[in-house]
Parts: C-alpha cells; structure tokens; sequence
C-alpha cells in the first residue's frame, strides 16, 4: 500500500519500515506539524488580541463616562 506524503506528495509505503508515515521523512512530519502548530498559535494570538482591544475599549468607555459624570457635577 502506498500513501502520499501530505508535506511533499511524493508516494510513501505503508509499512511498519515507514517510521514517518503518512509523511515520507522525519522533516516532512515536522513541517506539517509545524504548521499545525503556527495555525493554531496564530488564532491564540488572534484571541489574545481580540480580548485585550475590547479590555481596552471597555475601560476607555469607562472613563468617558467618568468624565461625562465629573463635568456634570462640576456644572
Ligand atoms: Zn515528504
């Protein structure tokens, strides 16, 4: 049975000799690994991001209404 390697798409034998396999190499499963891996921390970023920008907005919110609120007293 042969497979293709995911990373390079060169044919691969299934076989319990194939140590990598689907890949045909250790770097070829590192690379696909690898960029599994940046995906995801790409999206964690992403996330991270996401929270801080509304952590933000929501404080900045929160001092327009503080200082509405202190023009208001002072008037
Ligand atoms: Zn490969």
């Amino acid at each position: 049975m042969k497979v293709k390697c995911p990373t390079c798409d060169i044919d691969v034998v299934w076989s319990a000799d194939a140590a990598f396999r689907p890949f045909c190499s250790e770097r070829c499963k590192l690379i696909d690994l690898g960029d599994w891996a940046a995906e995801n921390h790409r999206i964690a970023d992403k996330t991270a991001i996401d929270n801080q920008l509304s952590e933000e907005y929501l404080a900045e919110l929160e001092q327009e209404f503080m200082a509405q609120d202190n023009e208001f007293f002072q008037h």
